[in-house]
């Protein structure tokens, strides 16, 4: 790591971010939080918008118009505290931020009938909603999820999917194939025939800490009745946060439609640069947070100066385009049958190979009158290559493909933080891709400059779990636990039968 660039006793540092998504304005957030320095800040984004992955979209229906988003959509609790606590601290949790009780549902084409089903509301395990059907699949979905906190304790990011999956206990070879690894293709975005190679950890780590929440964290319980209950924006959408969370960022300057060219570093003054708009601008610190794939391009058009180790990191950081379809008032990628349609569906064929993932606005928004906003945002592999009929909005983000071979790479582009005094954040860059990744992404790079800039940390995010009384964590087993102490006898007779000796036995 060359350090010679540092400047110590610094009144004033000059910081370029280059990628004006959630990691980019989370970079611009953090380091207004810092004192010691005067830091200035140019945000550069390539397109005319901030936002990146988080896109709302406004969809006029029934008379009223509803904020859709068209990329990254929900957040939970439990899972992106640091999140959550950022929009406590600034207002916008209480303001904006509406919850709603969240299920799951698994639709098998070939079947035509649904293989694994979570209802949202608690009272849905009694009326009717669950049948007896689902038991069997939910049993072993908990036995999984048992295996998947060991997991997720153990830390190790290295142990592909495939291989846990073989040693997970009593489930059967059947639905680990066409239930559990399709049920994982909202997490790993990567081909049905390609999940077995992510990284075990990173594609249960998120559902997982949902019930358990971060080790040492407390864990808000789901509002009285849910499930699980997932929070979204009410009105803003998740890129109107953002823009919420430029306003506390007096000293950054947002600069759109403006793709940096290159980042290069001059050895004489000891200062990275970026060529844009057809011109060089020095900087004391630049902050790349656009994909692995682009910050690799623009080191290497820039002579390979700035970061020359990093490329070959980035690059095996492998990142696919995912097509996005908004659709209403149908949708071909949700199950046939409406009353399995949950917040989550994902549907597949295990005899095609496809898989698709679908959420369902309608049970996530207020009702348009008496009915349910008929919308609809899907992604499949393999992908949607052109719009079908009733398509609102047809759109492409890039998406992280999280195997062993990527998250290993990531890993190892840590110790090269700060060379040349160039810096990477994104929701790629630490834990599972999300608002929450890329918040503590742009934390941990602004914690990283504090040593070699002479910076003190300012004040830091209040955890909204503390805030919230919450006293300790959970386990998946007490998660099990509460849920059916919650329920056994209100069920009706047939399913309680089934139920309870097979609890038993679990
Ligand atoms: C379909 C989808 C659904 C998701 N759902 C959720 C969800 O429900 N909840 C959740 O928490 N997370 C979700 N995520 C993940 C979440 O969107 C990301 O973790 C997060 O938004 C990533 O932010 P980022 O800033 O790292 O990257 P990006 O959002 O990709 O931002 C990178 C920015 O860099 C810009 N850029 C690229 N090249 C250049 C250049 N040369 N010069 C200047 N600018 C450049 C891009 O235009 C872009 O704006 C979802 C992601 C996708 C794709």
């Amino acid at each position: 790591m060359n350090k010679s660039a540092t400047k110590s006793n610094q009144t004033s540092l000059r910081v370029a971010i280059v990628g004006g998504g959630a990691a980019g304005v989370f970079t611009a957030w953090a380091l207004q939080q810092v004192q010691g320095a005067t830091i200035t800040v140019d945000l550069w984004e390539a397109n005319n918008r901030i936002g990146g992955n988080t896109w709302s979209w406004p969809y006029p229906y029934n008379g009223t118009t509803y904020n859709l988003d068209a990329g990254a959509q929900f957040f939970f609790a439990n899972p992106q505290p640091a999140y959550v606590g950022l929009l406590k601290s600034l207002g916008l949790f209480d303001q904006d931020v509406s919850s709603y009780p969240a299920g799951i549902c698994l639709w098998d084409t070939d079947q035509n009938a649904r293989t694994l089903f979570v209802p949202s509301k608690i009272e849905n395990f009694f009326d009717g909603t669950l049948k007896l059907s689902d038991i069997p699949s939910l049993l072993q979905f908990f036995a999984f999820l048992l295996q998947a906190e060991t997991l997720d304790k153990s830390g190790n990011w290295s142990l592909p999917m495939s291989q846990w999956l073989q040693n997970v206990q009593w489930v059967t070879q059947d639905f680990k194939d066409k239930v559990l690894t399709p049920f994982l293709y909202q997490f790993v975005s990567l081909p049905l025939s390609r999940i077995g190679e992510s990284s075990a950890l990173y594609a249960l780590t998120y559902f997982v800490r949902n019930v358990t929440g971060w080790p040492g964290q407390g864990v808000v319980p789901p509002d009285a009745g849910d499930v699980f209950t997932l929070y979204q924006s009410a009105s803003i959408g998740l890129d109107g946060i953002l823009g919420q969370v430029l306003v506390g960022t007096p000293n950054t300057t947002v600069r759109l439609s403006s793709p940096v060219a290159a980042v290069s570093y001059d050895p004489n003054t000891q200062q990275p640069g970026l060529t844009v708009n057809g011109g060089y601008l020095p900087y004391d610190v630049v902050i790349l947070t656009c994909d692995p794939q682009t910050a690799s391009k623009l080191i290497t058009a820039g002579g390979s100066t700035a970061q020359p180790s990093a490329p070959a990191y980035l690059q095996n950081i492998e990142y696919a385009p995912l097509p996005i379809v908004l659709q209403a008032p149908q949708s071909n990628y949700m199950p046939t049958d409406p009353g399995s349609w949950q917040a989550a569906n994902t549907v597949v064929s295990n005899n095609a190979g496809s898989v698709a993932f679908s959420g369902y606005f309608g049970v996530l928004r207020p009702p348009a009158g008496s009915s349910l906003v008929p919308a609809f945002k899907s992604w499949s592999n393999p992908p949607i290559s052109s719009p079908p009929p009733d398509t609102l909005l047809f759109h492409s983000h890039n998406v992280l493909y999280p195997t062993t071979t990527s998250i290993a790479a990531r890993d190892a582009l840590q110790s090269l933080q700060g060379a040349t005094n160039v810096y990477f954040a994104g929701g790629w860059n630490t834990w599972f891709d999300s608002q929450e990744a890329a918040l503590r992404s742009a934390i941990n790079v602004v914690g990283a400059m504090i040593n070699p800039f002479n910076l003190e940390p300012g004040p830091y995010i209040a955890p909204w779990l503390e805030e919230s009384g919450g006293k300790r964590g959970t386990t998946v087993s007490r998660f099990i636990e509460r849920l059916v102490s919650r329920m056994p006898d209100k069920l009706a007779q047939p399913v309680r039968d089934g139920l309870r000796p097979a609890l038993a036995k679990l």
